[in-house]
């Protein structure tokens, strides 16, 4: 069993449903992620395992314990969770000092205070904010404020940490600096962190579990790694692709053999790995950074037509067009090509993933 174990979880609000059969299951010490479009339940979920919100059906158990399960008279409080939340607004009290903000959960369990000062000190130190102790949130930048925010959810030793889009008011910079800093936090503290954002770029890079929810489902647990590789399904490989994946429609040529498929489509005959085909059309996935742009003829490689340039410093994006096809490619580096020009290009099959139109299911 794993340490945060929702099964079968409902939730409404005014009679609407926002989740439906939610089940999922975190380990001790995993980085889970919750990723998906705004509105899809994200917040809901994180809310619901803190505590603040109950499902009207289902299970949540927390560290073997039963914390909610949809009755209206039972649910564990917060407090005796074993967890801290820290929210996107940082919430700081601002007649506080940072010191006295962090030391507020070890001062209300009626700590010594040689003792409380000691772990605010190293949770200060921890988020690097030591010189700031005396000050005022007033006084602190959103990355300054952001970093008490975290000292006083971590000061406490939470065996979970909740995050609900911690970094969405900081500029690209400072959130670039707090993603180094949690995975960081993560690997020092061991902690169990759960973590809310709408950026797939954020999830790919902080998480060892990514939880991808599209209007209020679960459609796919995985490592970032294999949901890069293997999205589950065509709505989540256009969610993670950045710039979007290239979706090809195509049909099937023949039957499957030795699980490969021979199939039809834009980008000419390709033999692709299909167990079972669907009888209606095949959807192929190919990554813009998996395409491979020459400027002379090659065999099997499919002519295209450059139809944009996007110079972007250390890669370039090229639109491509191949009869009816609008393809986009990702090459490192800078790339000398005009508008108009003409390319040959190339994908290698294993890096195709193959979809059932209809479905959107995965099938390779
Ligand atoms: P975002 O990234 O925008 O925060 P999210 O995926 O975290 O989105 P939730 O905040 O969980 O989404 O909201 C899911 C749905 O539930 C939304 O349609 C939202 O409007 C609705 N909702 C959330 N809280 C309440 C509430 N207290 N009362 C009524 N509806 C709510």
């Amino acid at each position: 069993m794993g340490l945060i174990e929702l099964k079968q979880v409902n939730k409404h609000f005014d009679g609407n449903p926002i989740l439906r059969n939610l089940s999922l299951h975190i380990e001790e010490g995993d980085f889970m992620t919750f990723l998906g479009p705004s509105g899809c339940g994200k917040t809901t979920t994180l809310r619901m395992i803190a505590g603040l919100e109950h499902p009207e059906s289902g299970t949540i158990v927390i560290d073997g314990k039963l914390a909610d399960d949809g009755r209206a008279a039972f649910h564990k409080a917060s407090s005796e969770r074993g967890l801290s939340l820290v929210f996107q607004s940082y919430a700081l009290w601002p007649h506080m000092s940072v010191f006295d903000n962090v030391a507020f959960g070890l001062t209300m369990k009626k700590l010594p205070k040689p003792a409380i000062r000691a772990k605010v000190e190293e949770a200060l130190e921890k988020m690097r904010i030591l010189d700031l102790t005396d000050r005022y949130p007033s006084e602190l930048s959103g990355g300054q404020q952001q970093r008490v925010a975290i000292a006083r959810a971590i000061v406490t030793e939470p065996r979970i940490l909740l995050l609900d889009e911690p970094l969405s008011n900081l500029d690209a910079k400072l959130r670039m600096e707090m993603r180094a800093e949690l995975k960081r936090l993560h690997r020092e503290l061991k902690t169990t962190i759960i973590y809310v954002t709408h950026d797939q770029v954020e999830a790919l890079t902080l998480s060892t579990k990514i939880a991808v929810f599209f209007q209020g489902e679960l459609v796919q647990v995985d490592t970032p790694s294999e949901l890069y590789r293997n999205p589950a399904t065509l709505q989540v490989a256009d969610f993670i692709g950045n710039p979007s994946i290239n979706f090809v429609e195509a049909f099937p040529v023949g039957a499957p053999k030795d699980g490969r498929l021979m199939t039809q489509s834009g980008l000419g005959r390709l033999d692709v790995s299909c167990e079972s085909p669907p009888e209606r059309g095949l959807t192929l996935a190919v990554k813009p950074e998996d395409i491979t742009v020459r400027t002379a003829p090659e065999e099997k490689a499919i002519a295209c037509t450059v139809y944009s340039v996007f110079p972007a410093g250390s890669e370039t994006l090229l639109q491509l067009t191949a009869g009816n096809l609008l393809l986009m490619a990702k090459l490192l580096g800078q790339v000398e090509l005009d508008t108009d020009s003409q390319v040959w290009i190339t994908v290698p099959t294993e890096k195709i993933n193959v979809y059932d139109a209809a479905t959107g299911r995965l099938l390779s």
